[in-house]
């Protein structure tokens, strides 16, 4: 089953509506484990399901409102 992310379309911020791009970017837990290793540390394994949660497709978006720049993790439907 590949259920498309849901894409957000308004800005968190202020409400307005938004065309949100896809945005590439490393997990958070990606850039810590390899900060780790950069010191030398083995970083502890996340459960697959934190992963999952964490590795979600990413959405970046210009507000023309309050001039905020959202990114937003998309959270996949099921
Ligand atoms: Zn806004």
């Amino acid at each position: 089953m590949s259920t498309a992310p849901q894409r957000p379309q308004f800005c968190p911020w202020c409400g307005s509506p938004i065309g949100f791009e896809e945005h590439d970017h490393e997990p958070r837990y990606e850039s810590l484990a390899k900060e780790a290793r950069a010191r030398g540390e083995e970083p502890p394994p996340l459960p697959e399901r934190v992963r999952e949660q964490l590795s979600g497709e990413s959405f970046a978006g210009a507000c023309p409102g309050c001039r905020m720049v959202s990114h937003v993790i998309g959270h996949r439907a099921g």
